[in-house]
């Protein structure tokens, strides 16, 4: 199984997540030398594409794909925020959409059949995929989305596209959605009537690209030696991608998941057991996910050895109410606003320090513009915030969703009626 098979089959067949066979250690000379976003994109992605795509189609595909900065926020001498939300939806989830959403149609190019991806999304993924699947011909979008849990301008972002964009309102949980999107993968009538992808981050191809800015990160600090990563997880793709950049020759002293109350993985940590929950809604809404779908792949890395993951991988998780004290001390102390996903991973580090008294460089993924969530940080600050203006023009358009219930049946009658 190549790249281009996985990226358009999402779930392999027997249900499980595909994986890379092999990392390649890249070398600290790769990483140290002198090289754009898009140029060290390319030299991390291209051994696991080579066979599919060559070095130039891939180099077109991440000049296009990561067009937009990224930058880091020194918080003190030891702790910084890389900020991951500079995309067009200004949320972390730009640079594994956009590179997705490239791939596909450089694959579809030349060819008349139409794919229909299917997503299931607590919030950022879905505006990300449609934003970057947006007006791709030969490509139709079906968002899945908890109704009332995702936030007003998520769901403008979501809802107001149109065109081959469409968003189904699901009465239920992100779960719920997860779940109704990996029967429909599962389901042969589908199958047959239709090309089904998934954007989801169970897609192999939102991994590579998220394991970039982790090198890109270390870049500005490598001077400095192995650095720790703290990362505000729900699906965990975010955290397997940087799981790949230390195996390519990052050198990493600790990565830490830092969970909000949904606590499968730090309870895994703990006790060497996956305990399945419900998903809790909380204040960081986009993590609200019960179990992972990716703690698959992470266990597949550590040979299903806990205690191998303990050794990379810290884990703690957060109540709302220390996410946003976090927010207010953040604010008040070095004047800087974080989202409330950010907090979570702030919160991670400072625990990882307390606990180790690490003086490392810790680096912060901030996954999401402050701007995102007004709704949750203004009364928190206890003052306005002015919106950035991609999202003032998407407030002021008209929702535009289906509603649906959970139940699988009711997605399948839709995608057959269709
Ligand atoms: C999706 C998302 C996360 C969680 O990322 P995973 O890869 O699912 O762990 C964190 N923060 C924000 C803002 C997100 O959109």
């Amino acid at each position: 199984m190549g790249f281009k098979d996985a990226l358009f089959q999402g779930l392999a067949p027997d249900g499980g997540l595909y994986m890379p066979e092999t990392i390649p250690h890249l070398g600290t000379d790769f990483f140290q030398s002198e090289l754009s976003y898009p140029e060290l994109a390319v030299g991390m992605i291209h051994p696991f594409t080579k066979d599919d795509l060559t070095h130039a189609q891939l180099s077109d595909i991440c000049e296009s794909a990561f067009d937009f900065p990224l930058s880091i926020k020194e918080l003190n001498e030891s702790d910084s925020v890389l900020e991951l939300f500079h995309g067009p939806t200004l949320a972390f989830k730009d640079f594994a959409a956009r590179f997705m959403a490239r791939t596909m149609s450089h694959f579809l190019e030349n060819k008349n059949n139409e794919i229909t991806i299917l997503v299931a999304t607590s919030g950022d993924t879905g505006s990300a995929v449609a934003n970057g699947f947006f007006n791709i011909e030969g490509i139709n979008v079906i968002i899945l989305y908890p109704s009332n849990r995702v936030s007003a301008l998520q769901e403008k972002q979501l809802t107001t596209l149109g065109e081959n964009i469409i968003a189904l309102e699901i009465d239920g949980s992100f779960d719920d959605c997860q779940r109704m999107v990996k029967a429909a993968f599962q389901d042969d009538d589908l199958q047959n009537r239709y090309s089904l992808s998934s954007a989801n981050s169970i897609n192999v191809a939102r991994l590579l690209p998220q394991s970039v800015y982790y090198a890109w990160a270390w870049k500005q600090n490598h001077e400095t030696g192995p650095i720790i990563f703290s990362v505000p997880s729900g699906n965990f793709g975010n955290i397997t991608g940087g799981l790949l950049a230390n195996r390519m020759g990052i050198p990493m002293e600790k990565i830490i998941a830092s969970t909000n109350s949904n606590d499968v993985f730090p309870n895994y940590l703990k006790t060497g057991n996956v305990e399945k929950r419900d998903a809790i809604h909380t204040i960081s809404n986009a993590m609200d996910v019960g179990v992972p779908s990716n703690l698959d792949r992470i266990q597949n890395l550590f040979h299903q050895d806990v205690n191998q993951v303990k050794t990379e991988i810290s884990s703690w998780s957060f109540s709302d109410k220390e996410t946003k004290d976090c927010i207010r001390h953040i604010q008040n102390e070095f004047d800087y606003l974080i989202d409330p996903h950010t907090a979570v991973g702030v919160l991670g580090l400072n625990e990882y320090r307390e606990k180790t008294n690490s003086n490392s460089k810790g680096v912060v993924l901030s996954t999401a513009h402050p701007g995102k969530f007004s709704d949750v940080i203004e009364p928190i600050i206890g003052k306005k915030i002015t919106l950035p203006e991609s999202l003032q023009i998407a407030m002021k358009k008209d929702k535009n969703s289906i509603k649906m219930s959970k139940q699988f049946s009711d997605l399948k009658e839709y995608l057959i009626a269709a």
